[in-house]
């Protein structure tokens, strides 16, 4: 197969280096077929474009002043970020208008909406402040939004997509609940790493639903916090109890919530998220679809979480279709 002769250039083929994208690191993203730009939300009413600035002159030449009739001059007067502000004004009598780029929301309508998407843009393409600055750069756009303001942003953008990934689980728990007829539920459960090997600092754990095929919980462990660590450089020279003051500050806030080995963090994801099933999904999950990793059912099972007396039965896939698959291949 690899046979250099059937290469029509008789070349070694380029290796495929992996690069960037966070979201596809995981290694069980590889195992799906899923279209990302299917995937994006849409809204009709924001539709960007880029443009020269340079073209206003073309703008100013074919313009009139409503008024006066007038000849109109066209100049960006402030940005912020991507968001700009323009202003047109008439040579002859004075009129003036401002207009901007991007529609404004927030609660104090000072958020430009072109700034959200594009920190959304990166994200969903696993690149952050940094690579942003580096487009903007060679675009020729303006500076784009601070890390401060991209810290800001992403923490909203995070706080929307954390509402609407529960309550899309939630519906998807009803879901299998009314295909099932009963609120005791059979799930497929399994961890993936961020990164291969035993040292990843990520993992996250999920429980599918067997009738619909849908997430129905997840639980990411993390045994990093980025501003644990900054914090931890800041305050290398000041005083332990200045520290120890924004320890508990942030401690509310700390994405570290995993302290054993990354092996571990299936088995206590699994466990967080069977113990909360009854009260955020109104479902157990009696029937356990796992892979082979049999010490997180055992794990899970003696965990206890519907009580002493109820039993959470593993389902043996294999043996279900196993005369399935016989008969197809004997046939
Ligand atoms: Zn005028
Ligand atoms: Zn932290």
């Amino acid at each position: 197969m690899n046979d250099k002769r059937n290469r029509k250039s008789g070349r070694r083929p380029k290796k495929c280096r992996f690069r960037g994208n966070q979201h596809i690191k995981f290694a069980s993203f590889k195992k799906l077929n899923v279209n990302e730009s299917s995937q994006l939300p849409t809204n009709d009413s924001e539709r960007f474009r880029f443009i020269d600035i340079s073209i206003f002159k073309d703008f100013e030449k074919s313009l009139c002043c409503s008024t006066c009739f007038g000849t109109i001059n066209i100049i960006e007067t402030t940005n912020c970020g991507f968001s700009s502000t323009f202003k047109i004004s008439c040579q002859s009598c004075n009129v003036e208008k401002t207009w901007r780029n991007s529609k404004m929301v927030g609660i104090k309508k000072n958020v430009p909406t072109i700034n959200i998407r594009v920190v959304f843009a990166m994200r969903m393409i696993g690149k952050g402040a940094k690579s942003l600055q580096k487009f903007s750069s060679y675009m020729a756009l303006p500076a784009p939004v601070s890390q401060k303001s991209y810290d800001k942003i992403n923490d909203k953008i995070l706080r929307a997509t954390t509402v609407v990934a529960n309550s899309c689980m939630k519906k998807a728990a009803e879901e299998e609940e009314l295909l099932t007829g009963s609120s005791d539920i059979m799930v497929s459960g399994d961890g993936t790493w961020k990164t291969r090997g035993h040292s990843s600092l990520v993992g996250v754990c999920t429980v599918i639903g067997a009738e619909s095929g849908k997430v129905i919980d997840i639980d990411v462990m993390s045994s990093y916090c980025k501003s644990c660590e900054v914090s931890k450089k800041l305050n290398s020279d000041k005083s332990k109890s200045s520290y120890q003051q924004w320890q508990s500050h942030h401690a509310k806030s700390c994405q570290k919530n995993h302290f054993g080995s990354a092996g571990k963090m299936e088995v206590e994801g699994m466990k967080k998220i069977f113990r909360r099933s009854v009260a955020e999904r109104g479902v157990r999950y009696l029937s356990y679809i796992g892979d082979g990793d049999a010490s997180t059912f055992k794990d899970v099972c003696e965990d206890k979480p519907y009580g002493i007396n109820t039993i959470i039965e593993k389902v043996n896939v294999w043996a279900t279709y196993k005369s399935e698959w016989e008969h197809v291949l004997e046939s």
